[in-house]
């Protein structure tokens, strides 16, 4: 079940990345003369990393959480709706998550084999 939180496995990934950018921005900024910007250079890159990674982390939490039907900010059962794509008028399939619980909704852009060609 998606906890509120990122997962350890994206911690652990994060701490590592992030001290690996940090030291490698730091070098690269001393091999190019910029030695006194070093360690904010390299802070700079770590916090931009460390933003990233923060970022995916949402979104794969998001994702397993509306794959298993739960609302990724209150756990309440989720909702889903389908629009088939019509000819002539819709494009494209729409597929709704709404949580009744707490407001949440997300939709995506979803094709699916009986939508109309
Ligand atoms: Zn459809
Ligand atoms: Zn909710």
């Amino acid at each position: 079940m998606p906890g509120r939180y990122p997962s350890l496995t994206w911690s652990v990934l994060g701490l590592i990345s992030t001290a690996a950018w940090y030291i490698t921005a730091t070098r690269i900024a001393r091999i190019v003369g910029m030695r006194d910007a070093a360690s904010a250079i390299g802070l700079l890159a770590a916090v931009l990393v460390a933003i990233t990674l923060w970022r995916w982390a949402l979104a794969d939490r998001r994702q397993t959480a509306l794959t298993h039907l739960r609302c990724p900010q209150c756990d309440a059962q989720l909702r889903t709706e389908h629009e088939h794509a019509r000819p002539g008028g819709v494009e494209t399939g729409v597929q709704r998550w709404r949580c009744e619980d707490c407001g949440f909704e997300h939709t995506e852009a979803l094709t699916c084999p009986r939508c109309a060609a």
